[in-house]
């Protein structure tokens, strides 16, 4: 009887240390808590409370046995309260954000009620006031971004707007000056009279693309679905002499028969990856090979080319726009090409991005999804 006795007693001991540990296991839990734990009764009185990294809003003794009437302001007492109601009727987890006067405007707060029984409940209360600050700011953050995008495009739109006037003035009157007074002019005249025209010219084109830039997600674009193969054909068409110059051949393998986009937008684009595939490129024959597929909501298109590659660590720099990988002895052009095409492409719900091997050659792809 002796050794059961002191059984037992061992047994006791044993369990009341393993509750010891497991308590406190649970108070390290509790200390590591952002959160605020109260428990309740259903008429709201404060039972107990656990406090971890968070310290209650008053001494405890000011709020232990007294109710959510008594202790918050009326507003958020009447909501807590009927939080309390329904979690203890409906036995489930009911959650709300609050605000309360705080020392610098208002502190952000959320409940949670967990019901214990039909006559308890637990209140976990988060302070919001970090995740709240972060949102405030992240919201101010976004409309500066896009005040200064806006800023920019519309100084992007104006300066290309507005330079096209004096630019027209600075290129007719130069062509004036050399048809009506050229023989007048000496060799370096001419040279000098010929540095205008040629600065006029690609000034011209840089304003052009910039303002076409500037305006590729503006306007209301209106999309339809065309016949693929012709619109490439017609954007080929004002491309005849740069590719006779430069010996280049465009070849088609199977491409979808329809493509749903703005044909003028959707024709910058093929036009720009194409005169980039044969200007960036050393071969003999330039050769650009467009092909393509359709799954169920896309449009894909490739456009591969034989030229000079792009550096892998170059991929996302080529499409911000003035970024160029040469300077302007080694290849012609302003860097607004393939920004350009990014915008319309992702404009039209799409994606455009390259494979490439730095001396073999550049692969394009576009995506466009099917629907208006
Ligand atoms: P631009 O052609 O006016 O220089 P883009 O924006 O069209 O400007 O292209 C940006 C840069 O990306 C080019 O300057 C060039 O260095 C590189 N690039 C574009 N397309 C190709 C290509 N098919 N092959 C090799 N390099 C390319």
């Amino acid at each position: 009887g002796l050794i059961m006795f002191s059984e037992v007693i061992t047994e006791i001991v044993e369990t009341r240390k393993a509750l010891e540990l497991r308590n406190k296991e649970l108070q390290s839990i509790f200390d590591a808590f952002p959160d605020l734990l109260f428990h309740l009764d259903k008429k709201g009185t404060y039972l107990d409370f656990k406090a971890g990294m968070q310290k209650t809003f008053m001494p405890p003794e000011l709020f232990l046995g007294k109710t959510i009437p008594e202790i918050m302001p009326p507003e958020t007492a009447e909501f807590q309260m009927a939080l309390l109601r329904k979690c203890i009727e409906s036995g489930e987890i009911v959650r709300e954000e609050y605000s309360l006067p705080g020392k610098e405007g208002l502190d952000h707060f959320e409940v949670r009620f967990l019901p214990i029984n039909e006559n308890e409940a637990v209140a976990v209360v988060r302070d919001m006031n970090p995740l709240a600050r972060q949102r405030i700011e992240l919201k101010e953050t976004i409309q500066q971004l896009k005040r200064t995008n806006l800023d920019l495009e519309q100084f992007a739109y104006v300066a290309s707007h507005d330079m096209r006037e004096p630019l027209r003035m600075i290129g007719s009157f130069s062509d004036l000056l050399g048809a009506r007074y050229g023989d007048k002019l000496d060799k370096n005249g001419k040279a000098y009279l010929e540095y205008i025209r040629k600065g006029a010219e690609k000034l011209d084109i840089l304003t052009r693309q910039l303002l076409e830039f500037s305006m590729a997600d503006k306007k209301e674009v209106i999309r339809e679905e065309m016949e693929l193969r012709h619109l490439i054909e017609s954007n080929l068409e004002i491309l005849v002499p740069f590719l006779n110059e430069r010996r280049a051949k465009i070849e088609f393998d199977p491409l979808p028969k329809k493509i749903t986009c703005n044909a003028i937008q959707m024709g910058m684009v093929f036009q720009n990856l194409i005169t980039n595939g044969i200007k960036f490129n050393t071969s003999q024959n330039p050769t650009i090979i467009i092909s393509g597929e359709e799954t169920k909501n896309e449009t894909l298109l490739r456009f591969k080319d034989n030229g000079i590659g792009i550096p892998e660590a170059a991929s996302e720099k080529v499409f911000k726009v003035f970024r160029r990988l040469h300077n302007h002895d080694e290849y012609g052009g302003t860097g607004i090409g393939l920004a350009l095409c990014k915008k319309i492409i992702e404009s039209h719900g799409g994606k455009i991005y390259f494979e490439s091997e730095v001396g073999k050659g550049s692969t394009f792809y576009i995506s466009v999804t099917k629907q208006n």
